[in-house]
């Protein structure tokens, strides 16, 4: 059965602090209390509290009993309808807790109550029995620089579940290695390798958050590992993060999470490996081993952790399926060597034993999802396209 996450967008602490503003906004008059019924209420929430199953809403109860009375109204739950109330989920509340059975209560885009609801009335109600209702997921490496300003409601991200973008706050290895080596296909100088680390550390001081790397793209690809160690190491100084998307997700998918492993040992830098994944055919089954080097990694202290798409396909620029070596001096020299029959020829070998070690016939498995030059192809497989 596919699994659901239902996501309650807030909090545990935005919980309280909205709570505490819905209270204040709302004298008892407003919710037409008299004194003495509050003040029952008062005794009966005490009570309820001191019973300990208001579970998750515990603490908030006991925020609102110290509160005077005439600053409560809308925690009288047992006079409210909520919008909607998920009932019977597994919460993880975001807070690093163990997950918990529990409800929870929305009303005017707030919620109201997590924990034990009992029977509150409700205009919705969502059975997550068996699912997991969790707070919006935090995206770190989003790509959303130029989408928000087409859809600044962000409606991709939150149908996912992202309620949180972190952008433009790491300093990618490709970028620094271009402007230091253009697309040379070669190791750095020493002068050039000290060049870059001290790229690294500028723009560390200047803000960012830590070093990505994308090992399968260029120049990326021609760096060797001691390279990104060293850039690792200049960013682990400013208490940087290595993100990496890794150098390899198919046929040497395990070397690469190793060594995006090993850089973070060797920079003691926390690691996070992008995207997840094991392509081609030939690697199916493969992640109970790159799963079970990252459990190991975590178990022996180090701080490794990984995301996902949330779409079973991987994603990415057509030109990923060309042998690195093809690329190097950048898109002119491409060109020229496309233009030689030797070389295309070559090429066109080494693509094609590409994709006989991946276990795929052609490339039918690969869909065109934006091909501004001709939008025609949008929607085509590769093989498709070509005919
Ligand atoms: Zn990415």
């Amino acid at each position: 059965m596919k699994k659901f996450i239902l996501f309650f967008f807030l909090f545990g602490i935005a919980l309280s602090s909205s709570f505490s503003q819905t209270i204040t906004d709302n004298g008892p008059e407003a919710a037409g209390f008299s004194s003495e019924r509050l003040k029952r209420m008062d005794i009966a929430m005490k009570d309820w509290v001191d019973k300990g199953y208001m579970n998750g809403g515990a603490a908030l109860i006991i925020e609102m009993v110290k509160l005077p009375i005439t600053k409560r109204s809308t925690i009288l739950y047992s006079q409210v309808t909520a919008d909607l109330i998920i009932r019977n989920g597994k919460i993880i509340d975001g807070t690093g807790n163990s997950w918990y059975h529990g409800d929870v209560a929305v009303k005017d885009g707030k919620i109201i109550k997590v924990g034990y609801i009992g029977d509150m009335p409700s205009t919705k109600t969502i059975d997550a029995k068996g699912l997991i209702v969790a707070p919006g997921f935090i995206d770190v490496h989003g790509h959303i620089e130029g989408g928000i300003i087409n859809t600044p409601t962000a409606n991709n991200y939150i149908f996912d579940g992202v309620t949180t973008v972190i952008t433009a706050t790491l300093f990618g290895h490709n970028t620094v290695r271009a402007q230091v080596m253009k697309r040379d296909n070669r190791s750095p100088t020493a002068a050039e390798q000290k060049q870059m680390e001290s790229l690294v550390e500028q723009a560390m001081k200047q803000g960012a958050v830590g070093i990505s790397t994308g090992l399968i793209y260029i120049p990326g690809a021609y760096a060797k590992t001691d390279e990104v160690s060293a850039l690792a190491r200049a960013a682990a100084k400013y208490k940087g993060v290595y993100a990496s998307h890794i150098r390899n997700e198919e046929n040497s998918a395990v070397d690469a999470v190793n060594e995006a492993i090993n850089i973070g040992k060797e920079a003691n830098i926390p690691v996070q490996i992008s995207h997840f994944k094991i392509g081609g055919k030939s690697n199916w089954g493969k992640s109970d081993i790159t799963l079970g080097l990252v459990k190991q990694a975590r178990e022996e202290g180090w701080d490794v952790t990984i995301d996902q798409y949330p779409y079973t396909a991987s994603s990415t620029n057509l030109g990923i399926r060309l042998p690195d070596w093809a690329f190097a001096g950048g898109n002119d020299s491409l060109k020229i060597r496309l233009n030689n029959s030797t070389i295309r020829a070559q090429i066109k070998k080494e693509m094609l034993e590409q994709l006989a070690s991946y276990k795929f016939p052609n490339y039918s498995y690969a869909v065109v999802a934006n091909y501004p030059a001709d939008t025609s192809l949008n929607g085509k497989n590769i093989s498709e396209s070509i005919n």
